[in-house]
């Protein structure tokens, strides 16, 4: 598909991916990640290939326990040319933390990304958009005071997130400064905000349809930003034995993934959400 005929040639959409094991689901408690096979190098690889080949760098949300583990692949992405920003330490909710804790995980991260970079990182996306205003309205100033920019933790969607929350990006007003809350797309139906810019619903509803959400929303003057897991672009990946709905959620439909993907990339402009943040800061 072609771009938007109207839209603004600057606006830029945003491929961010989480980069954790294909094991590292929430709510899947008791897994013992040192006795499970390690799919993530060869996933990776593969998705570093087609973003080389659409000449599209992308924003990689590294889990900290996971850099400490796999520090080559941490370096292997950056060394491409793609932003390296902060899901956590652990992979924990973070309305499960005590501001301490949610401190300690954001560091200890930083530390380890910091080290294998050379630069700390100014984005941040909790586990499971489990960071928001009416839950956690302490985790925005530990993000500023620990020098993020941005976060992009915060879903306009029912049941995990906030189904009236915003679509487009905006700034958080705190007492010592600003940080800029960046959503996922979804696309509004009369059903509620549908999950249509990555995990389950990125695989499953039709590609015209997400594509005609990124259409409005530059038309709106926002990106399109989408979130992909390394596990959803393995079809013959392993899975976690867990209740139907959540297999799904975490696994279900992955055949055409990297094609939907691969068609994305060659439709849209894509840029990092550090770079999309820089350009709306010097705006
Ligand atoms: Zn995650």
């Amino acid at each position: 598909m072609n771009r938007a005929p109207n839209a603004d040639e600057r606006l830029f959409n945003a491929l961010t991916i989480d980069v954790e094991e294909w094991f590292h689901v929430c709510g899947a408690a008791g897994i013992d990640g040192l006795t499970l096979e390690r799919r993530l190098r060869r996933n990776i690889e593969r998705l570093l290939a087609v973003l080389d080949a659409g000449q599209v760098k992308a924003t990689f949300f590294v889990l900290g326990s996971l850099a400490a583990a796999e520090p080559e692949v941490v370096k292997e992405i950056a060394g491409r040319g793609h932003e390296i920003a902060s899901h956590g330490y652990s992979h924990a909710l973070v309305h499960s933390l005590t501001p301490d804790a949610f401190r300690d995980e954001l560091r200890r991260t930083a530390d380890i990304l910091g080290q294998l970079t050379g630069c700390r990182p100014r984005g941040f996306r909790a586990p499971q958009w489990s960071l928001s205003r009416d839950r956690t309205p302490w985790a925005f100033d530990i993000l500023l005071a620990e020098g993020y920019h941005y976060d992009s933790s915060c879903t306009p969607l029912p049941f995990i997130g906030n189904k009236h929350g915003q679509r487009i990006p905006w700034r958080i007003e705190l007492d010592h400064g600003t940080l800029w809350e960046i959503p996922p797309l979804v696309t509004p139906s009369w059903i509620g905000n549908l999950p249509t810019g990555g995990g389950w619903g990125f695989r499953f509803f039709p590609m015209p349809m997400i594509e005609r959400t990124i259409v409005n929303l530059n038309s709106l003057g926002a990106p399109g930003v989408f979130f992909l897991h390394p596990r959803e672009l393995d079809p013959d990946g392993p899975r976690l034995k867990m209740s139907r709905f959540r297999e799904f959620v975490a696994y279900g439909s992955r055949k055409d993934a990297m094609e939907r993907l691969k068609r994305l990339l060659a439709g849209f402009r894509f840029t990092t959400l550090g770079k999309m943040v820089q350009q709306w800061e010097s705006a």
